[in-house]
């Protein structure tokens, strides 16, 4: 089916649900869908159509939803763009993914016909809002077009989204993600995170659309239910409670930044966020301790997801009825896992030759299921390392307990090898965020002239509390293993985070490697 098809089918069974709100702006499933299918006319008219790539670099807005789908029904796929990424990032994305078309919000008027010369084989650039030269508008291109379409005919297997990784380490790679990709994802969602989701509920897209708030979408367009899109830019936490209080929020995505910040929230307890069912956190590691914390301040609602670009937001899952704090010792170690596989996902961890390891010990995290993109787009042998005989290697290290939960430890290149013993960080941050003078932690790599490798925690304070770094590695003792405490500590103000929240090691560690990678990557 195509991925587009939810919508048709929605506006059909739904017509008069809220589809879109965004402030004063807000659309039936009617209507979203009566607009979504004269942009994909628009599209055709612009010689867009089935296979084609647009690229749709915008803020969240209903107009990134309906370009989505829009490229959806017309057989195209959508290649959506962080909103934050910087000039250089974002012309390398629309150029390196051949996009002929761009859609954008207004602010990248200007940018965008500055690095046009950088973009040669863009022939179209249509804007939301205040066109000019050289560039479409929007509403007029769709007040042309009729309110019908009939969406396009698609393989299971044709590219519907090209998603773009974050490229921390190297350029970004486009995970080709099909029909049959997203619709797994859909129907996985409906059976593992959110059971009974339905046409009455509302989901909050807190996190950018361009990347899992964006994929989420689809659940929520697939069973009518209220997409509500914050007017604020940035992750407001004041403003994300309120909004759960004012539409009744059941469903939302955050990174687990965010969701620290709203269990930590002074404000939290000035709203009823009684209706919130689900709130569905991932995409980066979620510490034990910061994991208990939320679960005592925002209650039932948590449900952990564990996903890459390349299998979208399911891998693994973490259940509502593992979130809980009075449990057997066993069952509070699965708070620092990231769950089981998922209903339709087979998971192995294996050795650096593919051979399968056996419960407990530590690999390589694969995965194969109808999730697992096709490849990269033009990069054959990126492709070729990441899917062998259909498994997708994660580049994530971890291992499975008997019970077949998944215990993340790190992303291979941020493994720590020092004296030829392997460490790794996020067991010490472990330790380490249970301090209450620490906020946030991050234990990294550092030269060292006889191990190879040191190791270091990065810390930064909670507020109004001090601590020197002694005292920290003194923390460690008893509750570590000697060889893995950290040889010494830096205090920082804030640790660096990608436009997803994501804290970004590589660049915590560029300094005290002289700005090169350190050896393992
Ligand atoms: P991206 O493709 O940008 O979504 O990044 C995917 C990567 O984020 C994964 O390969 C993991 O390293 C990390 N990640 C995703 N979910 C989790 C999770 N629940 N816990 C720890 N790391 C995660």
């Amino acid at each position: 089916m195509n991925i587009g098809t939810l919508l048709t089918k929605s506006a059909r069974t739904y017509p008069r649900n809220l589809a879109v709100a965004c402030g004063p702006r807000r659309w039936t499933y009617a209507r979203f869908n009566e607009r979504v299918n004269r942009l994909a006319h628009a599209f055709g008219r612009l010689g867009v159509g089935h296979g084609d790539h647009v690229a749709i670099l915008m803020q969240n807005l209903p107009e990134m939803l309906e370009s989505i789908f829009a490229c959806f029904k017309a057989g195209a796929a959508a290649v959506p763009i962080n909103f934050r990424l910087h000039a250089n990032e974002y012309a390398f994305v629309i150029d390196h993914s051949e996009s002929e078309l761009v859609v954008i919000s207004a602010e990248f008027n200007a940018p965008i016909s500055q690095i046009r010369d950088r973009l040669p084989r863009v022939r179209h650039i249509v804007t939301i809002a205040d066109a000019h030269e050289g560039i479409l508008d929007y509403e007029t291109l769709i007040r042309a077009e009729s309110a019908g379409f009939d969406d396009a005919d698609v393989n299971p297997d044709d590219v519907a989204w090209v998603f773009y990784t974050s490229g921390t380490t190297a350029q970004p790679k486009g995970a080709l993600l099909t029909h049959r990709n997203l619709l797994a994802m859909t129907m996985n969602f409906y059976s593992d995170i959110c059971q009974g989701f339905g046409p009455d509920d509302v989901a909050l897209h807190a996190a950018p659309l361009s990347h899992g708030s964006g994929l989420y979408a689809l659940p929520n367009v697939g069973k009518a239910a209220a997409n509500i899109i914050p007017e604020t830019v940035s992750f407001d936490v004041e403003k994300i409670l309120e909004a759960i209080e004012k539409y009744g929020v059941t469903n939302m995505f955050a990174a687990p930044t965010m969701v620290k910040r709203m269990a930590e929230s002074p404000a939290l307890h000035g709203f009823d966020l009684r209706s919130l069912k689900i709130l569905n956190y991932g995409g980066g590691p979620m510490l034990a301790e910061d994991l208990r914390v939320a679960i005592e301040k925002l209650g039932p609602c948590l449900v952990q997801l564990y996903g890459q670009g390349e299998s979208p937001m399911t891998i693994t899952f973490l259940p509502h009825r593992d979130h809980v704090l009075n449990g057997t010792p066993q069952q509070m170690k699965r708070l620092s896992s990231v769950g089981y596989a998922r209903t339709d996902v087979e998971i192995r961890i294996l050795d650096r030759e593919d051979f399968e390891l056996p419960s407990g010990d530590i690999g390589q995290i694969v995965t194969r299921s109808d999730l697992v993109m096709k490849g990269y787009w033009r990069n054959p042998e990126a492709t070729a390392a990441a899917l062998k005989d259909g498994w997708l290697h994660t580049g994530d290290v971890g291992y499975m307990d008997e019970d077949g939960y998944v215990f993340l430890l790190d992303r291979s290149k941020d493994l720590i090898i020092s004296g030829g013993e392997n460490i790794y960080p996020r067991e010490i941050e472990e330790v380490l965020i249970r301090h209450p003078a620490v906020f946030e932690v991050a234990v990294i790599g550092v030269p060292h002239p006889e191990w190879g490798e040191a190791v270091k925690a990065v810390v930064v304070k909670a507020p109004g509390r001090d601590v020197s770094g002694e005292e920290l590695i003194d923390f460690c003792k008893g509750r570590i293993a000697s060889f893995k405490k950290p040889g010494s500590v830096d205090f920082i103000e804030e640790l660096p985070k990608n436009n997803y929240g994501k804290v970004v090691k590589n660049v915590i560690r560029a300094p005290y490697w002289g700005g090169r990678e350190s050896r393992v990557i």
